[in-house]
């Protein structure tokens, strides 16, 4: 009998993030294939029987190609095993679901997707920025700063004119790239921006900058991303003070998660009898 796949949003990192469906489907995995960018608190909750597969792009020596990852989530769930493919924020933002989907289909293997908190809302709440506001922005774009082959698929100059939030995954070390691209789009170099780094975990840190500055930020860890536009001036200060980096301290530790499963065993068992719905 063919298995499931279920693709997962692991959310931004601090555990406490995790839908209850997902902390399900972790529950009663009997494999598991997840990113680097998974939290290892929440790996902690991968039942010791089931597989475990790190497929991150960085681990090991040698880069994991997309149709490996493909071909060994096919064959687990030929195998007749739960497949959780977990993945870091949400499953459907950057996170290569087309591929995955379309190996899963003509494989026939059913699956479902599971939706997870994207980084950039838990970065946008982290640093409590408004990510619209009804007199600074009512339209918000994620879009990333690599495109898989080098191309530029989204045309900068059309987001500026509109006056949308732009939250730009993946923006990698070169901000002076970026801010000249941004300028080129016609955004004014005042137009504020923030980086945040590690959103969500023990770890995280931001920076509030302009596109004018931003070449002369410090460049934080990975995973950061970059929040362009007016909102980000309706920001906390205290959270995001101009050339200051804070760290978070409202993510849970992995001690408090622990405790916090233990003491609600109905969180932790939940639905661990039950079929996962369709
Ligand atoms: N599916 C993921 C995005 C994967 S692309 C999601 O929905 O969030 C990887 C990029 O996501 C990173 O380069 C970074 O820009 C962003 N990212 C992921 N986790 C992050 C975190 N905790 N803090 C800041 N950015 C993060």
């Amino acid at each position: 009998m063919k298995g499931k796949v279920y693709l997962v949003g692991a959310g931004p990192g601090d555990p406490e993030l995790l839908t209850v469906k997902a902390l399900r489907l972790l529950r009663t995995a009997g494999a598991v294939l997840h990113d680097d960018l998974v939290s290892p608190e929440i790996l902690r909750l991968i039942p010791a029987a089931a597989q475990v597969y790190n497929v991150g792009k960085r681990c090991g020596k040698k880069k994991i190609r997309q149709v490996e990852i493909n071909f060994l989530m096919v064959a687990l769930a030929q195998s007749g095993l739960r497949v959780v493919r977990l993945k870091g924020g949400d499953p459907l933002i950057f996170g290569r679901a087309r591929e995955e989907m379309e190996s899963l289909r003509q494989a026939e293997i059913p699956y479902e997707i599971v939706p997870g908190v994207t980084s950039a809302l838990g970065a946008a709440a982290a640093a409590q920025i408004p990510l619209t506001d009804r007199h600074a922005s009512s339209a918000l774009v994620f879009l990333s700063a690599h495109q898989a082959d080098g191309s530029e698929a989204v045309n900068w100059s059309k987001l500026a004119g509109s006056g949308a939030t732009l939250v730009i995954y993946m923006p990698g070390q070169d901000y002076a790239a970026i801010a000249t691209k941004l300028k080129a789009a016609g955004l004014t170099p005042e137009t504020p921006c923030a980086i945040i780094s590690r959103a969500t975990t023990q770890s995280q840190r931001t920076n509030r900058t302009t596109i004018a500055e931003l070449l002369r930020a410090p460049q934080l860890p990975a995973p950061a991303l970059l929040v362009v536009g007016e909102v980000v001036g309706c920001a906390d200060p205290a959270l995001l003070a101009p050339e200051l980096t804070v760290p978070a301290v409202s993510a849970a530790s992995p001690a408090t998660f622990a405790a916090l499963l233990e003491s609600q065993p109905q969180l932790a068992n939940f639905g661990m009898n039950e079929e996962p719905s369709v």
